[in-house]
């Protein structure tokens, strides 16, 4: 998939409502890529939205 590719149009507004609710809007931080050596995004380790993304201890 393409890193490029947009995010849907909810993005904004789910994080907008995450960020009021005081979550952690940074899906690195739990997704099972977030090494150097496995995710070359540069979004890592800030990435909001991510094609890639894979939730850890799956
Ligand atoms: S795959 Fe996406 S969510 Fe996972 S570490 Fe890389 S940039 Fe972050």
């Amino acid at each position: 998939m393409n890193y490029r590719m947009k995010p849907p149009w909810t993005h904004n507004i789910k994080l907008r409502l995450k960020k009021a609710l005081g979550m952690n809007i940074f899906l690195c931080d739990t997704c099972k890529w977030n090494w150097r050596t496995t995710c070359h995004y540069p979004e890592r380790p800030n990435a909001t939205w991510c094609p890639d993304y894979e939730k850890r201890g799956k």
